[in-house]
């Protein structure tokens, strides 16, 4: 009879004298359909390359070698090494890399991989059980930093996938919602309990996907981040006030003032309580 993912991830522990590091975020997913319905929603092609961040014990990264072309598989801690080779040693179709993948550049990376197998991908995808203590660096690395990943299939914390599709005048609608608007089309797949880990968990998750898509005009994106910053420095702040202190542009007071004004944007408002497009008009219309 063939083993479950969680007898399979009890076995490895003991057979390597392996404890879950909590250091490195480490949260085993233990339910097969879980597992299943990620790669069902990944919609992975045979010609794609995904990019998995965080194999740990390589519960996941059996099912994406299984279905992908290619994997990169990034793990930054290295006991993991020889158990993921020892599992995954009959694939040839994967490169396990030692790292910590906030140092690595993925743009590079997939270049290289691509020239080594000299294989164009069809359409690469990061797909992956998300360290939860770097969910929002990462996310920004894959969307912001790389031109060359289309899609991010990701299981994160339930509070920070909502956060990534917050509407305005809401405490989850942030620099972060921001982002992932202007760069992606994000949809939550699945909630997942916190019972499908071992060790369990004390939040409650979410499997999220973003497809990337940038689907605004904006004149200058420098300032537009820059702006986005400022704004939500101070979030409890009136608008106007962040932008200030915050040196927004060299700005001062009746300069950020006449900006706010032109946009028809009252001098009270708070940062959370404008949409995407009006800080847009903003930057545009400087
Ligand atoms: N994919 C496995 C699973 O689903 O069972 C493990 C997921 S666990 C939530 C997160 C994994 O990310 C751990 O294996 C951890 O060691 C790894 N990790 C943590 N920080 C990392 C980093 N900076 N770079 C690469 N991997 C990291």
């Amino acid at each position: 009879m063939k083993m479950n993912t969680l007898n399979i991830t009890k076995k490895i522990m003991n057979q390597y004298h392996i404890r879950a590091n909590k250091r490195f975020g480490q949260n085993f997913l233990i339910d097969d359909n879980i597992l299943k319905n990620i790669i069902e929603i990944s919609n992975i092609g045979k010609n794609d390359l995904v990019i998995e961040i965080g194999p740990g014990l390589g519960n996941l990264s059996e099912y994406i070698i299984n279905n992908s072309k290619f994997s990169i598989l990034i793990e930054i801690d290295k006991n993991m090494e020889k158990i993921l080779n020892d599992r995954l040693g009959k694939y040839d179709n994967y490169l396990l890399l030692n790292e910590d993948v906030l140092k690595i550049n993925i743009d590079e990376l997939i270049k290289k991989v691509e020239l080594k197998n000299n294989t164009k991908y069809e359409q690469i995808k990061v797909v992956a059980n998300l360290p939860y203590y770097i969910t929002t660096p990462i996310i920004f690395q894959l969307l912001q930093e790389s031109e060359r990943i289309d899609e991010i299939i990701v299981m994160v914390q339930k509070e920070v996938a909502e956060r990534m599709i917050a509407k305005p005048k809401t405490k989850a609608y942030g620099i972060l919602t921001i982002m992932v608007d202007y760069l992606s089309d994000a949809d939550i797949k699945f909630i997942v309990p916190n019972s499908s880990f071992i060790p369990a968990p004390d939040v409650t998750s979410a499997v999220i996907k973003l497809i990337k898509n940038k689907k605004y005009q904006v004149d200058n994106e420098e300032v537009f981040f820059k702006l986005i910053h400022s704004a939500f420095a101070q979030r409890r702040k009136k608008l106007s006030n962040s932008l200030e202190s915050t040196h927004f542009m060299g700005f001062n007071k009746s300069q950020i003032e006449n900006i706010l004004l032109k946009n028809n944007i009252s001098l009270n408002v708070r940062a959370e309580e404008l949409t995407i497009q009006d800080y847009i008009n903003i930057v545009n219309g400087l």
